[in-house]
Parts: C-alpha cells; sequence; structure tokens
C-alpha cells in the first residue's frame, strides 16, 4: 500500500511555515484523536498526521523527506523514520493540547521511556569521495550510559529511592481555592526535578546523570553520488534513550570541497576545456581529464567557442541508483598572446588569404551582419 504524501496528509503545501504544518495537524488531531472520535479508521488517520507532523515539523527530518521522500526509508544506510521507534501509542490527548498550548505543568510519566536525542554530524568529502562514496568512521562526541552505575546515576552499591515528595511520579498535586472552586494543579517536583528519583550517593564518574559524554567511532557507508547539503541517517546513533526508550539518531550531514576543474551540478560535472586557436581551426585528437581518468576526445576542424562536447556516463553516479550523469566540456578557445615576430608574420599572411572568410555558414552570416552594421542599412 502506497504511503500518502505528508504533505498531502497535513493538506499544506510544499512551502508551508512551521506554523501552518503545526495548525493543520492540531485540527486533525483535535478531529481524529482516539480519546474524542472512537469512529472506525480514525486512530489510522490520526496516527497518519501525527506521523506526518512529526516529520515535518522536524527540520531534519523533513530536509531529509524533501529530498528523499519515503524512499528514503530504504536502503544505503537512509533508514526510515519509523515513528520514534517502540513507542507507537498516541499519546494522551491533553499531552497535544499541552504541546500545543503550553500548558505549564505537562503531565508525562517520569518513569515512561523516552527516545534519546537526535545528533547531527558535519561531514567533509573531496569532490572525488562524494561522487564514488566511502566507507568511514567518524568520531561522534555523543551522550553514553555511564559504565560505573550502568545509567542509574547511583555510586556502586548505594541504590535510588524513590521521591517520598510525589511518589515517583515527578509531579505534585497542589491544591487552589479559586471562585470557580478547589482546582487541583500538578507541577513538576521541585525536590526529584521530576525524575521521581531521589539520589542519596551520587555517582562519582557521572554525577548522577548516568550519562557521560563520549567521543563514540561510527562507521558510516558514503552512498556514490551524494552531494552538497545531503544527509545520511544512522538509525539508532543519537543519545541513548531514557527508562528503556529506544536511542536518537544520527543525521550526517554532508559538505562537498570544491574541486580546481570540475564544476558538479546534480549527476551531471561541467568544465571547460582550453584550445589553443589553431587546434580548433584545424581540429586535434586530446585527451581530457573526467573524475573516472583521462578520455580521448576528438576535436572536429572548425571547432567554435563556447561549443560542448558530451562524455556520456562520466558523471557522477545517481545516489538513488538510477544511472550515471555525464561530463560536459565547453570549448576555450585561448586568444594567443606574446606572439613572435614570425608568428606575428604568418597570422598576417593568414589575415590577407582571407581569415575571415568562414566555410561555416553560421560564421558567415555573423560576419555578413556585422559588416552590414557598419554600412549602416
Ligand atoms: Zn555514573
Ligand atoms: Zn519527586
Amino acid at each position: 500500500m502506497a504511503k500518502r504524501d505528508y504533505y498531502d496528509v497535513l493538506g499544506v503545501d510544499k512551502g508551508a511555515s512551521k506554523d501552518e504544518i503545526k495548525k493543520s495537524y492540531r485540527k486533525l488531531a483535535r478531529k481524529y484523536h482516539p480519546d474524542v472520535n472512537k469512529e472506525e479508521g480514525a486512530a489510522e488517520k490520526f496516527k497518519e498526521a501525527k506521523e506526518a507532523y512529526e516529520v515535518l515539523s522536524d527540520d531534519q527530518k523533513k530536509a531529509q523527506y524533501d529530498q528523499f521522500g519515503h524512499a528514503g526509508a530504504q536502503g544505503q544506510g537512509f533508514g526510515g523514520f519509523g515513528g520514534g521507534g517502540g513507542a507507537q501509542d498516541f499519546g494522551g490527548f491533553s499531552d497535544i493540547f499541552d504541546m500545543f498550548f503550553g500548558g505549564g505543568g505537562r503531565s508525562r510519566d517520569p518513569n515512561a521511556p523516552q527516545q534519546g536525542d537526535d545528533l547531527q554530524y558535519t561531514l567533509i568529502l573531496d569532490f572525488e569521495e562524494a561522487i564514488f562514496g566511502k566507507e568511514t568512521d567518524i568520531e561522534v562526541p555523543k551522550e553514553e550510559e555511564c559504565d560505573t552505575c550502568h545509567g542509574s546515576g547511583a555510586k556502586p552499591g548505594t541504590k535510588v529511592d524513590t521521591c517520598s515528595h510525589c511518589h515517583g511520579s515527578g509531579q505534585l498535586n497542589q491544591e487552589q481555592n479559586t471562585p470557580f472552586g478547589r482546582v487541583v494543579n500538578r507541577r513538576v517536583c521541585h525536590y526529584c526535578n521530576g525524575t521521581g528519583k531521589i539520589i542519596p550517593e551520587k555517582c562519582e564518574t557521572c554525577g548522577g546523570a548516568g550519562t557521560v559524554n563520549r567521543k563514540k567511532k561510527i562507521h558510516i557507508d558514503i552512498p556514490a553520488g551524494i552531494d552538497e547539503g545531503q544527509q545520511i541517517r544512522v538509525a539508532g546513533k543519537g543519545d541513548p534513550g531514557k527508562n528503556g526508550g529506544p536511542a536518537g539518531d544520527l543525521f550526517v550531514v554532508i559538505r562537498v570541497r570544491k574541486h580546481d576543474f570540475f564544476v558538479r551540478e546534480g549527476d551531471h560535472i561541467f568544465c571547460e576545456l582550453p584550445l589553443t586557436f589553431a587546434q580548433a581551426a584545424l581540429g586535434d585528437e586530446i585527451e581530457v581529464p573526467t573524475v573516472h581518468g583521462k578520455v580521448k576526445l576528438r576535436i572536429p576542424a572548425g571547432t567554435q567557442a563556447g561549443k560542448t562536447f558530451r562524455l556520456k556516463g562520466k558523471g557522477a553516479p545517481n545516489v538513488h541508483g538510477r544511472g550515471q550523469g555525464d561530463q560536459h566540456i565547453k570549448v576555450k578557445v585561448m586568444t594567443p598572446t606574446n606572439l613572435s615576430d614570425k608568428q606575428k608574420d604568418l597570422l598576417r599572411q593568414f589575415n590577407e588569404l582571407g581569415g575571415n572568410e568562414s566555410t561555416d555558414e553560421q560564421e558567415d552570416n555573423i560576419f555578413q551582419r556585422f559588416r552590414k552594421a557598419f554600412k549602416g542599412d
């Protein structure tokens, strides 16, 4: 079954602002949330909208979706978006409202599994590396579970207590008298900072956090044909989750160094080829560089400046595996400078022999128009 386009799901166009995306999702969430809509299919509609919103509201995920679409979910280390790993619950209806209206006390269970943060890493590649791809190890600074306390934050041999103020819920109820009667407000427990836990003796390695910051070697496989600004998603290599939640993802953003001779546009490679006046006029057979090695190119006699030759298949491979680009070579005729007396003499003779009387029809027209302009008719 084909997945619907996320923009279609939310009923917004590609250029929609964050606010528009949020508004649209809010509308759909109110309509289809399983807590309020028991109709058949409502849950699926809600799930679909939630997934679309999770991607389109996240700059990184949105950029990847815009570039690779749902197809980005398969193969080549472009993991899918997965809808938040294992946690496939809907989230309470009130959570959604808290999220949008910023209701001070988000009623979130501190012991519920939480997904770790996504990480971003910028990787600079040489021009050729981007074209041919490569396998490499990168060192990413990331949070890791503390080896000393195994994530509990407590000194080995001691234990973590449940917060006696909130009894582990991480929230305190506060009763308030208002003109409308008694209202119970829930706020984050300030004794345990909402964790629901008290650590009497903190682990010395991590200071009670349960995690440490460490450089982690991560092996990545860069697909051939990747280009400036594209991202590789390495699923599960972000920060670790909390309370058994899934880890976040690592996004490797690709930057590509400029090349002295080649310029890349998509899968095609462009370059300029300098030819002498004699080579262009008489024709020649020369070797031109490509990223795939030298290639023989026949320059026909009478080649004009600006003429473009195409070397089929000598560009970059398509990153999605859809064929191969070409190399486009634009001729640049170099006007000679610092001529010797003999060379000058030969060129004068050439001119007297009618050097401007080209045999090329097009060229004739240019000269005709040029002369006409002088005669003023
Ligand atoms: Zn520790
Ligand atoms: Zn507490």
